[in-house]
C-alpha cells in the first residue's frame, strides 16, 4: 500500500521534506506536493533584485523541472484545508491524504501599518521589483530601512539591507548627500548571537548608519514622507525600505489550525494538534527564528517521523532549532551565524567573521538545495 501523502506549499521547507520521502521510500509513495506558484525563489535572492544584482528570471527555479520518485508537483492554489479528514480543496481539485503537511510559510499585512501600501517594502518579489527602479532615483535624503512588526523572516535581513544600501550608494558617488537609518524592533540586530550582534553594530559605525534598536514602524505618512515608530518619534525620508507585519495564509487561518496567529507544533515531531497533520517552518510558532534553514530542519525532523510511523520503527530524531545563516555586510563580504535554539538552557549562536570565502559558501548553500530538490 502506497503512503498518500499532501504536502501544502513549495518552499523551503515542503521542497526539502517532499525530497527526502522520495529519496527515502519513494517506491511505496504517493506524495502531491502543490504550490500557487510555477517556480520558487530564494528569499535572499529578493536583496539580489533590489540592488540591481541579478534579474527576476535570474532567480527563478521552475518546479516543473521536479521529476522525484513517487511526486507529483501541482499548480494550484489551496482554497480549504480540513485538518479532520486531512482533505484539501484548491482552485482545481480536491484531495485526501493520509498525511498532511502543512508548509506554507508567512504572508504579509501591508494594510496593518497605515501608509506603507503608498510606501515600499522590499520583503516581497513585486516589492522588491519596484525598489530596484526607486532606488536609482535616490541621490540625496535620507533612508529608511524599517520593521513593522515580529517576528519577521531573516531576522538579519534589515540589516544586509542597510549595508548593501550603503554600498549602492557610495558605487553612485551620493553616499554623501544620504543619510541611513535601521530600526528593529530587537535590542541587538541578531539577539542570539552576541558576537554577530557586535560586528554589525561596529559596520553600521563604520559606515554611519543610523541604528535604532527597541522600535517598530507604526504607519507612515506618504504626503509628509515620515515614518512615525512607535514611541511617535517620527522619522524624515525620501527612501523607505519597509519589512511588513507577518500574518499565516487565511486559508491556514481558516483552518483550524492556528492559535494565536500561527500553527502550534510539538518539537519532537512537528506534529499539529491533528492525528497525522504536521506543519513546519515560518506557518509555525515551534520557537525558532522565521527562516529557510528553520524550516528545512524541522522538514527534516518531520520527514522521520512519517517515515517511522509508516514502516513501523521508532524515530530517534531530535529537533535542535539549528541552523546557519549568511549575512550579507556588503563591500563583497558575507559573515555566518551558527545558531542553536534548543539544545542549551537558552538560544546560542556562533559568529563567523564576514569573509570572501563565505561568499562561496553561501552560493554553495543555494546551488546544493538547487540540486537536491530540483535534479
Ligand atoms: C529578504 C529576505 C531574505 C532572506 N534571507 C534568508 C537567508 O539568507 N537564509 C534563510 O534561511 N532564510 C532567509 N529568508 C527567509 C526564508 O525565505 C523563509 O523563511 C523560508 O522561505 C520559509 O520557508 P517555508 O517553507 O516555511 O515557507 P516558504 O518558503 O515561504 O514557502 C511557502 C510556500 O507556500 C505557498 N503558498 C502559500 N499559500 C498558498 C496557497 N493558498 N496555495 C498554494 N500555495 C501557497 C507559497 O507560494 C510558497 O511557495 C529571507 C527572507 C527574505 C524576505
Amino acid at each position: 500500500m502506497k503512503l498518500r501523502i499532501l504536502v501544502l506549499g513549495a518552499g523551503f521547507g515542503g521542497l526539502e521534506l517532499t525530497s527526502i520521502l522520495s529519496e527515502t521510500i519513494g517506491d511505496r509513495l504517493d506524495l502531491t506536493l502543490i504550490d500557487q506558484n510555477d517556480s520558487f525563489y530564494f528569499g535572499f535572492s529578493k536583496l539580489d533584485v533590489m540592488f540591481g544584482r541579478k534579474s527576476t528570471d535570474a532567480i527563478m527555479i521552475p518546479y516543473k523541472s521536479i521529476e522525484k520518485p513517487g511526486v507529483q508537483f501541482r499548480q494550484e492554489t489551496i482554497l480549504e484545508i480540513d485538518p479532520l479528514k486531512k482533505c484539501v480543496k484548491t482552485s482545481r481539485a480536491t484531495y485526501e491524504a493520509d498525511v498532511l503537511v502543512v508548509a506554507m510559510g508567512a504572508n504579509y499585512d501591508i494594510n496593518a501599518t497605515p501608509g506603507l501600501a503608498e510606501a515600499n517594502e522590499y520583503y516581497s518579489l513585486a516589492g522588491a521589483e519596484k525598489l530596484r527602479e526607486a532606488i536609482p532615483a535616490f541621490t540625496k535624503g535620507h533612508a529608511v530601512v524599517g520593521v513593522c512588526g515580529a517576528p519577521f523572516k531573516c531576522p538579519p535581513a534589515p540589516s544586509e539591507a542597510a549595508l548593501m544600501l550603503h554600498d549602492y550608494l557610495v558605487r553612485a558617488g551620493v553616499r554623501d548627500a544620504c543619510t541611513i537609518s535601521l530600526v528593529i524592533p530587537y535590542a541587538s540586530p541578531i539577539p542570539p548571537s552576541p558576537d554577530s550582534s557586535k560586528a554589525l553594530i561596529k559596520a553600521f559605525e563604520e559606515r554611519g548608519i543610523k541604528f535604532i534598536p527597541q522600535r517598530k514602524v507604526r504607519s507612515i505618512d506618504p504626503s509628509a514622507k515620515t515614518a512615525v515608530l512607535d514611541d511617535g518619534t517620527e522619522l524624515p525620508f525620501d527612501l523607505f525600505l519597509g519589512i511588513p507585519k507577518h500574518v499565516a495564509p487565511d486559508v491556514v487561518l481558516q483552518s483550524g489550525l492556528a492559535e494565536n496567529g500561527w500553527i502550534p507544533v510539538d518539537k519532537d515531531h512537528l506534529l499539529t494538534k491533528f492525528a497525522n497533520v504536521y506543519a513546519i517552518g515560518d506557518v509555525t510558532s515551534v520557537g525558532t527564528p522565521k527562516a529557510g534553514v528553520f524550516a528545512e530542519g524541522a522538514a527534516k525532523i518531520a520527514a522521520t517521523s512519517i517515515i517511522a510511523a509508516f514502516t513501523g520503527s521508532e524515530s530517534h530524531a531530535t529537533y535542535t532549532g539549528a541552523g546557519s545563516c549568511y549575512i550579507e555586510f556588503g563591500e563583497g563580504k558575507v559573515g555566518r551565524v551558527d545558531v542553536d535554539f534548543f539544545s542549551g538552557p537558552k538560544p546560542f549562536g556562533i559568529h563567523q567573521e564576514a569573509s570572501e570565502m563565505l561568499v562561496e559558501a553561501k552560493e554553495y548553500f543555494g546551488s546544493s538545495r538547487k540540486k537536491r530538490w530540483f535534479e
